[in-house]
């Protein structure tokens, strides 16, 4: 008689992970506050009505409130001109009780996002994206950490025992996740390739990796067969599908019942590494303060 029970991935709990990481968080905040006499603040901007931003910048307010930090929220109509909304982060760069500046993306048609990113102060650049913390990621660190990829690296950690010497695949090379990706694993001594949409024989370098993390927006790209077997899999896309009756669910890049089977330890979506991305602000957002105001660095 044949054994047909397949092992099946560890999987990743990333809202587990994140409710780890937001409760180390409030006690570092408390601690900090109780010591210091005053609380970190974070800002948090909209421009425009984009329903799927409202929803972020009202978890995020809420995920910053809930941390014991201080939330300030700036709503602003669509029609803001670039100059009115960089008017606005400078004021915020200079407020003494703004730790963090978070410009929600997209912004609307008019506005430069890289204009808008490169006015942040990058000691308040929570987001991690302004071109001086891009450069101290790949020199010798310092800076803040895109708050995906940082997320990816936590639950990277937990879930194996090294880091060092592993052959790593990122699948994307965005500036908010697959390139700073590809830094934070090199600088965990990695050996790391970056694979994109000029990539050729995506499964077979997706079969060289120990770890595989993919970000491309591709709906199931990655199939059960170009998993490594045992292999880490970090699956940061969020896709929205429809389903056959008329309604619609989230799925990420990698094909999870497939590569589940085949995966030493796999992230779900929902509630892979989409819980810690917020988690990670909160975290930048303490780092950040902490460095600004002269506090110890926060132990998180
Ligand atoms: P981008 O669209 O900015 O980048 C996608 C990358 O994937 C590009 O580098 C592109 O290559 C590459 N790519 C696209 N199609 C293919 C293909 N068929 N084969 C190989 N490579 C391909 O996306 P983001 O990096 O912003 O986001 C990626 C995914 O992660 C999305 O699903 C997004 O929703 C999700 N996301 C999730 C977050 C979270 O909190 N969990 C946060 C941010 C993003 P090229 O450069 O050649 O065009």
């Amino acid at each position: 008689m044949s054994d047909t029970t397949q092992a099946m991935a560890t999987r990743i709990d990333g809202k587990a992970a994140a409710e780890a990481l937001r409760a180390r968080i409030a006690t570092e905040a408390a601690r900090l506050t109780a010591r210091h006499g005053t609380i970190a603040g974070l800002a948090v901007v909209l421009v425009g009505e984009d329903p799927a931003s409202q929803v972020y910048v009202r978890n995020k307010a809420a995920a910053t409130r809930a941390a014991g930090l201080a939330s300030f929220e700036h709503r602003l109509p669509a029609t803001t001109t670039e100059a009115e909304l960089l008017a606005l982060v400078a004021s915020l760069n200079r407020d003494p009780d703004i730790d963090g500046i978070l410009v929600q993306l997209p912004l609307p048609a008019g506005i430069s996002a890289a204009a808008v990113t490169a006015a942040i102060d990058p000691a308040k650049d929570v987001d991690g994206f302004h071109p001086v913390n891009a450069g101290r990621l790949w020199g010798d660190g310092g800076g803040l950490v895109p708050c995906t990829p940082q997320g990816c690296m936590i639950l990277l950690r937990g879930a194996r025992d090294r880091l060092a010497g592993a052959n790593a695949v990122v699948l994307g090379r965005s500036q908010i996740v697959g390139k700073p990706m590809a830094a934070l694993l090199l600088g965990a001594d990695c050996t790391v390739t970056v694979a994109h949409s000029r990539s050729r024989d995506l499964p077979a370098l997706c079969r060289s990796a120990d770890i595989l993390v993919a970000a491309v927006g591709r709906p199931e790209m990655v199939r059960g067969d170009w998993i490594r077997p045992g292999a880490t899999v970090i699956d940061v896309g969020i896709n929205r599908v429809a389903t056959a009756d008329g309604r619609s669910r989230l799925v990420g890049d990698v094909a999870y019942a497939e590569a589940a089977t085949v995966a030493g330890a796999i992230t779900p979506v929902p509630g892979g590494v989409g819980p810690m991305t917020i988690a990670c602000l909160l975290r930048n957002t303490l780092i950040a303060a902490a460095r600004r105001r002269g506090w110890s660095e926060p132990d998180l």
